[in-house]
């Protein structure tokens, strides 16, 4: 089964293809938690930001610091911007519903 990599370009295009620390021009997709962890679920809408290369750099060095603060950040930004995460059929879509947020 081949898995391709569609998501990349959706949430590429979710923060404009801008590092979510530092708001410079992405260098690619980030993993919060690698995919060697989460062999199966790496690709969870949720579970990828853009980052620069520097800030990516600062990430690899200490991922389990930098994992809370990249959650946050990506949240803030998502809700700053007004994007939903796309709801996956087979997920149990209860926790993404929208707060009151206008
Ligand atoms: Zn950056």
């Amino acid at each position: 089964m081949l898995k391709k990599d569609w998501k990349r370009d959706i949430i590429w295009g979710w923060f404009h293809g801008k590092c979510i620390l530092c708001l410079g021009n992405a260098s690619g997709l980030h993993e919060i938690i690698p995919r060697s962890n989460i062999p199966n679920n790496w690709d969870e809408w949720s579970n990828r930001v853009p980052l620069c290369s520097v800030c990516h750099d600062k990430v690899q060095q200490n991922p389990s610091v930098w994992r809370s603060k990249l959650e946050q950040q990506r949240d803030y930004l998502m809700q700053l911007y007004g994007i939903d995460y796309p709801l996956d059929s087979s997920k149990d879509t209860a926790s993404i519903s929208k707060g009151n947020g206008r």
